[in-house]
């Protein structure tokens, strides 16, 4: 009778079970997809939109296959099979695109565009190895690590950024901030190592839900650092946490068994396809970049998502005459004349300064700070002639020379070619002393498909409470001269509360 009683206990416990958590026994420890947190200072819109305009620039640097390309529609068949198992209140508003590159490589923005390049495929040996990189690429826009490093920048960097993005929507500051760099032909993100072990995790629970073995994504990270050669963009951008591959069996020790799903006749035949494909290498690419030709070649192709913010105007060079164009990357044919300063200057009256200002140029206040500049020298693609005005608190730095060194790296390093031109030197603005140093880069303003050489005129100032006030007096190197005097006469105006 004794023994009768203790089975029927145990029947009843392991009902109860049953019922509280009929997952648990049923099916042991199936992994799900992990809270991604949210990211401090940036907003779950504003990710989708620098996505956007990041998105713009690819399709004005690479050549991009259209929608209609069968091997596009093979990516995004497989993409839309990969974001069946993402829950949908974490999901993102996931795109799938080919790039015509030979290099393997494969990107994601934040806000979910995703670019596989011709040469991943290629690469590829089978499914599961392409449905693991892209789940790996999905698994960075899931956890937000692009905007989660950018909360991590100090304020002077965050607020270093807005030489580009004092405007709504300006693309080239928003872009750097999360950690995006765009070259000629070249797009490159900057993972952590941790961010790393975190997509090859969260990749490997994607591409376990859908049927793939996770291990995929492993051999073929290891498949590139073995061969080296035509990968090495995408190892900087993703580099080895450790030991992929011994971190993936061990995630994935305890989940139940599948039986894995290694391949498809749909990617045999999408390589096939692939091989019939143009593409070109790096160096092409970023050739091809300078000339506009990729913006034109997507645009006859209708290879750009309507929701992709890219101007009609993309690419076009040397065009002579007629009225200033601003494009969402370059002001063409603006010159001195369409923004020459008046001789009348107006007071602009803030709650931390004042300072007078050209009465035909226009005061923007911005949420990171204030732009004083001539409404055709400014497009969303940066500011080519005005000033800007910002402030920020360096923790790190003891003195207005460090402080403005500091600024100066961030500065560069959102700006990318800028250069400190000769020393920092003394200067007193109304009494204070500050320091005054000049830097060079590339200006919006494009002559010929190219940049300008752009001067910029930077001015620190000691704020109250240790704070630092800076002003970037901004104009392409030729004009600079001519705009001195005025840039002289609004400094020796400022006055600080
Ligand atoms: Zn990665």
């Amino acid at each position: 009778m004794k023994q009768r009683t203790f089975s029927v206990r145990a029947l009843a416990l392991i009902l109860a079970l049953l019922i509280a958590e009929p997952f648990s026994l049923l099916a042991q420890s199936s992994p799900d997809l992990p809270d991604p947190g949210s990211p401090s200072g940036i907003t779950r819109e504003q990710q989708i939109q620098v996505g956007q305009q990041a998105a713009a620039e690819v399709y004005k640097q690479m050549p991009v296959l259209s929608d209609s390309s069968p091997v596009t529609r093979y990516i995004q068949e497989l993409g839309r099979k990969l974001e069946s198992v993402i829950p949908s209140d974490r999901s993102w508003p996931y795109q799938f695109h080919v790039v015509q590159q030979k290099e393997i490589n494969a990107f994601a923005l934040p806000g979910g565009p995703v670019f596989v390049n011709i040469g991943t495929i290629e690469a590829a040996d089978n499914e599961a190895e392409l449905a693991g990189v892209m789940a790996h690429e999905m698994s960075h826009v899931y956890m937000q690590h692009s905007a989660k490093q950018a909360g991590k920048t100090s304020t002077l960097q965050g607020l270093a950024g807005i030489l580009g993005a004092v405007l709504p929507g300006n693309a080239a500051g928003n872009i750097a901030r999360l950690g995006i760099q765009l070259g000629a032909g070249t797009l490159s993100l900057k993972y952590s190592r941790s961010d790393e072990a975190q997509a090859d995790a969260v990749g490997a629970i994607i591409a376990y839900k859908v049927g793939y073995n996770p291990k995929g994504m492993a051999d073929f990270f290891q498949k590139l650092e073995a061969q080296g050669g035509s990968g090495p963009q995408f190892l900087s951008d993703h580099p080895n946490p450790g030991n992929r591959e011994a971190s993936i069996e061990k995630e994935i020790q305890n989940w139940p068994p599948k039986n894995y799903q290694t391949n498809s006749e749909a990617f045999a035949r999408a390589k096939q396809e692939s091989n019939g494909i143009k593409s070109y290498s790096a160096q092409e690419i970023a050739d091809g970049a300078k000339q506009g030709a990729w913006a034109q070649q997507n645009q006859r192709n209708g290879a750009i998502p309507p929701n992709v913010p890219v101007s009609s105007n993309s690419g076009n060079s040397g065009n002579s005459g007629g009225s200033p164009a601003a494009s969402g990357g370059s002001i063409t044919n603006v010159s001195l004349k369409d923004v020459r300063p008046s001789s009348r200057f107006k007071q602009y009256q803030g709650n931390n300064i004042s300072i007078a200002y050209p009465d035909n140029w226009q005061v923007n206040n911005g949420q990171s700070g204030l732009l004083i500049a001539p409404a055709a020298g400014v497009s969303e693609g940066g500011i080519a002639y005005g000033t800007l005005i910002s402030g920020g608190q360096d923790q790190n730095a003891q003195s207005l020379d460090q402080a403005t060194q500091d600024l100066i790296r961030s500065l560069q390093q959102q700006n990318q070619g800028m250069q400190q031109s000769g020393s920092i030197s003394h200067i007193q603005v109304n009494g204070t002393q500050g320091r005054s140093v000049y830097l060079t880069g590339s200006s919006p303003v494009t002559q010929n498909g190219r940049p300008l050489p752009e001067r910029d005129w930077l001015v620190t100032l000691p704020a109250s409470q240790g704070g630092l006030l800076y002003l970037v007096f901004i104009s392409p190197d030729k004009d600079f001269n001519s705009l001195k005097s005025t840039y002289q006469k609004m400094l020796r105006s400022l006055q600080m509360r």
